[in-house]
């Protein structure tokens, strides 16, 4: 079933939405991109008349009730957004009286469901080592089923709308579509929107297709990269000092991690067999500090002296990646080139930003997401100038990897 296809008047529509925004220390709102992010679908419900229940996790309780996560906090956010008067249910495992009492055109919001250590569905306070641990596991699963199953109890439809919790297999992210039959489980908005982006790039990309991929670690990133192998024509951006140093240059204090230098190498032959065209960085701007203020000076990336250490993307990197980028018809661009939140070593990554939003005026398809690479094309000012970008960063990088996304198979297939 699709949300277009459907019509919840009189009806109990339970959304799963992805309401962990950021509190300052006085539990008030800093950012409510995610509460805004889901109001088409939450709109869709109240318009067909429906009443709608939409449940959050926020923050790590760990399983335990924590006042300082609680989602009372946001529910004044979320009536302005949606401009209804939010109720609340202060226990969402029992929520029975306020969701009867729920009428058409009427919002109940729940408490964090991750007060209750079933949404996660992970073994509290064993080890894995114990050898109690899997009968800890599988009775906590059991319990997270029956979790998952009350939450189900308190609605006619489900929707997931949380892409940034996709790649979890939680009670309210994938267990209760199980007590959902196919015409009565669908994606949100968002969700779908996110779904067909990443198709867009793993799937029906067109060619050329570029991935810059930045961002300090490639241990994070090691997975995706071998996984893009298979789909791009180049793959570029920063996180190269690992794959310099593993070919013999001098790298100074650049980060980098060397019991992956083998790692690198298997790469770069990997792409040599694929005919993929693989651009490290050539030039790198180096501080002496690691702070913006620190003298700074650009090397060749193979001949950085001894203290000194790459900070952002040099020009003649920028102009290589320019090139690719401007010749591309696709592009995925997930983490910064350079320490983009100093402002003396952003300019890199900043320059990345405008190539992009520049080959998607030209017909390019570009998909920005993971992080830090979204707080980049919004600081740039550039978020509306790219096909799309994700707002579920560990989500995307998963789904980049190749991995299912519970989430989006519980209801899908
Ligand atoms: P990630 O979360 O892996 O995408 O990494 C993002 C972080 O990588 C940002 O905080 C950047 O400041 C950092 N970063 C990017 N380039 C470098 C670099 N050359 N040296 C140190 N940190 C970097």
């Amino acid at each position: 079933m699709t949300i277009d296809n459907c019509n919840f008047n009189g009806k109990k529509v339970i959304v799963r939405v992805d309401f962990n925004v950021p509190l300052d220390e006085n539990g008030l709102v800093t950012d409510n991109t995610r509460i805004r992010g889901a109001l088409p679908t939450l709109k869709k419900v109240l318009n067909d008349g429906g009443a709608l229940i939409m449940m959050s996790h926020m923050g790590k309780p760990k399983g335990k009730v924590n006042p300082k996560l609680s989602l009372s906090q946001i529910v004044k956010n979320v009536s302005e957004a949606l401009g209804v008067d939010v109720k609340f249910a202060p226990d969402c495992g029992k929520a029975e009286s306020e969701v009867a009492a729920l009428q058409a055109g009427e919002a109940l919001l729940l408490e964090n469901l991750r007060f209750y250590p079933e949404e996660e569905g992970k073994p509290v306070g064993i080890d894995k080592a114990d050898p109690a641990y899997d009968a800890a596991k599988k009775e906590m699963k059991a319990r997270q089923a029956e979790f998952a199953r009350k939450l189900a109890s308190y609605a006619d439809y489900y929707i997931n709308d949380a892409f940034g919790t996709a790649h979890r297999r939680h009670a309210s992210t994938a267990v209760i579509a199980d007590d959902f039959d196919k015409d009565h489980k669908m994606l949100g908005y968002l969700m779908e929107k996110e779904v067909k982006a990443i198709e867009n790039v793993m799937h029906n990309a067109q060619r050329p297709f570029t991935a810059i991929i930045g961002g300090s670690k490639v241990s994070s990133k090691l997975g995706v990269i071998k996984n893009l192998l298979d789909k791009v024509d180049n793959l570029g951006g920063g996180m190269g000092y690992t794959f310099v140093k593993a070919l013999g240059g001098n790298i100074g204090l650049s980060l980098h991690e060397d019991d992956l230098m083998p790692e690198a190498l298997n790469v770069m032959a990997a792409a040599k067999e694929k005919d993929v065209n693989i651009y490290l960085s050539v030039e790198s701007v180096c501080g002496q500090a690691f702070k913006n203020d620190t003298p700074r000076k650009v090397f060749p990336i193979n001949e950085i002296p001894d203290d000194w250490e790459g900070m952002d993307a040099g020009p003649a990197s920028l102009e290589i990646w320019k090139k690719v980028i401007l010749g591309s018809k696709t592009i995925l661009w997930n983490g910064p080139v350079g320490v983009f939140e100093l402002p003396n070593f952003a300019v890199g990554t900043g320059e990345i930003a405008k190539y992009v939003a520049e080959a998607t005026k030209r017909g390019a398809y570009s998909l920005v997401g993971g992080g830090d690479s979204v707080a980049a094309v919004n600081k740039f000012g550039l978020a509306d100038q790219v096909s799309y970008v994700s707002t579920g960063g560990g989500a995307m990088l998963e789904a980049i990897e190749g991995k299912e996304l519970p989430g989006v198979t519980a209801i899908k297939g």
